[in-house]
């Protein structure tokens, strides 16, 4: 145990009925809402999916998360998906290391930048030329941009409960019916903007076909998360993601895959390998960043060179290359080809998600969990299939919410809402997951109903 945890342990401890305040995750989250709107940087880190109080992290390592207040947790979030080595692997920390000495950034091409562009385009056939940006909103945000400069249409279709970042054009949810625009996601984002991007429910062939029978000709792109990770974990039904293709083959319209998640995720070559389906163009993030902010977008030579300088579609970004961020996404990215953990991520996310379900069965908890490569999903339902963002939606929802505080107790840190997948790192053996697996039968054990969420912070550490 590190002498920062031990500290805290005894500090955060109860002595004689009072409780020392030290910097602890309730006294930072208080402090944080004062001076962040509501306590974050982004909005899912609040708990508001699950109740209670955010845990404020101290440091990572390997699997394992630790908090403010010395307790460990074994981390299915990963940071949200770049972490697929699991926490400060000491081979991307020493590569930093050893090129922050060099300098932080120069707004001025570097070799790293085009080691990054030739390993990506190998790897990734499909992408013939990338440009780096430096997050997953900014891929997505520059892609649609280009493929509407590209195509010169305006309307983008997007699939109801699939995520591409928080810009304008892409910040909207399904309305009622089958045929529909989108509705604003949030206030801020213009009716304007609305009416150029029109969606469809995931899976949904025929409410595309529908939709491109009447806008067709208007449709610069098509995005699609091939395998939606933002709604818990949905996959593509058979075929749908090559009849996508054929549909934008035959209207002219660009195939825009997100693989800001599934990108290294699933394969080397991303979902687009794992199903077969060629894209125009890809978005890339998250563990192409190794952890640093990184995102990117590339596809086919002749719609890349309308970006500017070569081309006409404005996109630029001060910081876009970034050289240690780069350097932390290039070794990660070496690490994983030379590696190649891939089926045995998926191997061991494919037993672990079993091994739930049977849990659910033993316990009488209707349970459906499934996988693709290292990314999972849990769902508290009756169902024995989830194909889209209405199979999500009506989960229990609440019982979720007690199995995440309960598993959150007992050191498991998954991510704090019904909608978001879970990770798996190489770094998650399988000791770890089983021990995970004998939490989830304690937290089975007491039952779904007890209000977890009611115990604090002080109780928590009791129970380790
Ligand atoms: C996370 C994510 C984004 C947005 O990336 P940020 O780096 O958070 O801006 C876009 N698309 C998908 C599929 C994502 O999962």
């Amino acid at each position: 145990m590190c002498p920062y945890t031990k500290k805290f342990r005894i500090a955060a401890g109860p002595l004689n009925g009072k409780l020392i305040q030290m910097p602890n995750s309730t006294n930072l989250f208080a402090r944080a809402q004062t001076v962040i709107p509501g306590g974050v940087n982004s909005p899912v880190r609040a708990f508001k999916g699950v109740g209670g109080t955010p845990i404020f992290i101290h440091k990572g390592n390997g699997p394992h998360l630790f908090d403010v207040n010395g307790n460990q947790y074994i981390d299915y979030v990963g940071s949200w998906g770049p972490l697929i080595l699991g926490h400060a692997h000491p081979v991307v920390i020493e590569a930093i290391q050893e090129a922050i000495h060099r300098g932080l950034g120069f707004g001025a091409p570097t070799e790293i930048e085009v080691e990054m562009a030739e390993f990506i385009t190998k790897v990734m056939p499909s992408i013939e030329q990338i440009r780096m940006v430096n997050s997953g909103t900014e891929a997505g945000q520059s892609a649609i941009r280009l493929a509407r400069g590209y195509t010169q249409r305006n309307k983008i279709l997007k699939f109801n409960g699939c995520y591409h970042g928080h810009s304008d054009s892409l910040l909207m949810k399904g309305g009622s019916g089958l045929l529909t625009f989108g509705i604003p996601d949030s206030p801020g984002v213009p009716e304007e903007f609305v009416r150029q991007t029109l969606i469809a429910p995931f899976n949904d062939i025929e409410a595309v076909r529908t939709i491109f029978k009447e806008f067709g000709h208007e449709i610069a792109g098509v995005i699609v998360e091939p395998i939606a990770a933002n709604m818990n974990c949905v996959l593509p039904l058979p075929s749908f993601l090559s009849q996508l293709r054929a549909i934008c083959d035959r209207y002219q319209s660009l195939l825009i895959f997100d693989e800001v998640i599934t990108g290294f995720r699933v394969g080397l070559g991303g979902a687009q390998a794992l199903y077969e389906v060629t894209p125009d163009l890809t978005c890339l993030g998250k563990i192409i960043g190794g952890g640093l902010p990184v995102g990117a977008f590339g596809g086919r030579r002749e719609i890349m060179e309308f970006l500017s300088p070569k081309g006409p579609v404005y996109q630029a970004g001060t910081l876009s290359g970034n050289p240690i961020a780069l350097t932390a996404g290039l070794t990660t990215l070496k690490l994983l080809k030379q590696l190649n953990p891939y089926e045995e991520l998926a191997e061991k996310t494919l037993e672990f998600t079993q091994e739930l379900k049977v849990l659910g069965e033993l316990y009488g908890i209707p349970l459906f969990a499934q996988s693709v490569g290292s990314l999972f999903g849990i769902y508290f339902t009756e169902r024995d299939s989830i194909t889209c963002y209405e199979h999500v939606a009506d989960c229990n929802i609440d019982q979720f919410k007690q199995f995440f505080h309960g598993m959150l107790q007992k050191g498991i840190y998954l991510a704090p809402s019904a909608f978001e997948v879970g990770f798996i790192s190489t770094a998650h053996t399988n000791s770890i997951l089983d021990s995970t697996l004998e939490t989830v039968e304690r937290v089975f054990k007491i039952g779904l109903k007890k209000n977890f969420s009611e115990l604090d912070l002080l109780t928590r550490n009791n129970i380790f």
